[in-house]
């Protein structure tokens, strides 16, 4: 039986059209360009529907709000198809595939998150392959996950990053293998994708409520005063974008004073790296004890874009502070190796 793929545009440089101020998104765009590629009518590829958001959003303007639009418009026509291609702008693409599999909760069929660097109207592009290749992996391959593919990589979503603002390989995986490579041939590494939740399970949404939680890259030279105004109230949780596994600067008391104060009145501070890869280890350096000593957990190697994700979900959960703590060091979805 002919698959069935639904393809939903939420904006991005794939359907783009060139206009005298630059590329811009307009309606009916795509649809007029994918009725040009005759390759998608053979009998390999599957059927599909193509649904456009309105807005079109440069992917930029995303917010949380974006996230639930595309989680609930899968889940109300999750039964009529077998794979869902998510098109997407490559700005905030591993944001929002880091926000779905939180959001998606019991997933049993495959969300495939794309776009391009150049748009599909101009003659030389990477978003006809993107798009292909994206249509034939949700309808021919049944990972029950959220995944980004782009270039020739299929990535768990929630451990994507972008990792080059012009190239064609646009995203990286940094902490965990690709889950399938494509070239001459689409091979899936079935060893590393999650196993397929219980068929009892239905699909429920997760939504995000407003909860107010940002992100803060330490430098030498930050000052306390700086990162005390942040953890102000309203303020509910801070991915604190640390050096190398996970350090601080510790002889800095004032900062230190802050963490631990903020901590205290239940803040939930999580420590990622700002290195491209590898994982924090809070016990490696007295550097790094000392934040957690003030309340800091840890982030082990979550992507800041993971733990963004994360924190909005569990804030959601309305869990008692030393839950969400708790949870936000363990594995929920993938998305966070633990030694
Ligand atoms: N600014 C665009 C966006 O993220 C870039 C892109 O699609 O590549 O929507």
């Amino acid at each position: 039986m002919t698959k069935r793929v639904y393809i939903a545009n939420t904006g991005g440089t794939i359907g783009m059209k060139k206009t005298p101020s630059g590329y811009a998104p307009e309606r009916g765009h795509l649809a007029e360009q994918m009725a040009q590629i005759s390759a998608l009518t053979r009998p390999t590829m599957p059927d599909y529907d193509l649904y456009e958001y309105d807005p079109l959003l440069d992917s930029s303007n995303m917010t949380p709000h974006d996230w639930l639009k595309i989680a609930r418009d899968i889940a109300a026509r999750y039964d009529d198809y077998d794979g869902f291609v998510i098109l997407h702008g490559t700005d905030t693409m591993a944001y929002t595939a880091s926000a779905l599999p939180f959001m998606l909760e019991g997933l049993r069929k495959p969300v495939i998150l794309t776009g391009s660097q150049i748009p599909l109207c101009e003659t030389r592009n990477d978003a006809r392959e993107n798009l292909i290749t994206a249509m034939i992996l949700a309808a021919e391959y049944p990972i029950p996950e959220v995944c980004l593919y782009f270039g020739d990589k299929l990535m768990r979503g929630c451990r994507t990053v972008k990792v080059n603002a012009n190239g064609f390989d646009a995203f990286g995986s940094p902490n965990y293998p690709p889950l399938g490579r494509v070239g001459v041939d689409i091979e899936v590494n079935w060893g590393v994708i999650r196993p397929l939740p219980p068929l009892a399970t239905p699909l429920t949404i997760n939504p995000l409520n407003g909860n107010r939680i940002s992100a803060f890259r330490l430098f030498p030279g930050i000052s306390a005063d700086i990162v005390r105004h942040i953890l102000q109230p309203p303020l509910k949780g801070l991915v604190l974008e640390a050096y190398g596994v996970g350090n601080g600067p510790d002889h800095d008391q004032e900062f230190i004073a802050v963490l631990r104060e903020a901590s205290q009145r239940g803040v939930i501070i999580v420590d990622c790296t700002q290195c491209f890869s590898g994982s924090v280890d809070l016990n490696d350096y007295a550097t790094g004890a000392s934040l957690a000593a003030a309340g800091v957990i840890s982030g082990y190697d979550l992507t800041v874009e993971a733990a963004l994700a994360k924190l909005f979900y569990l804030l959601s959960q309305e869990l008692p502070t030393e839950t969400i703590k708790s949870l936000m060091q363990t594995d929920l979805r993938g998305e966070l190796t633990r030694p």
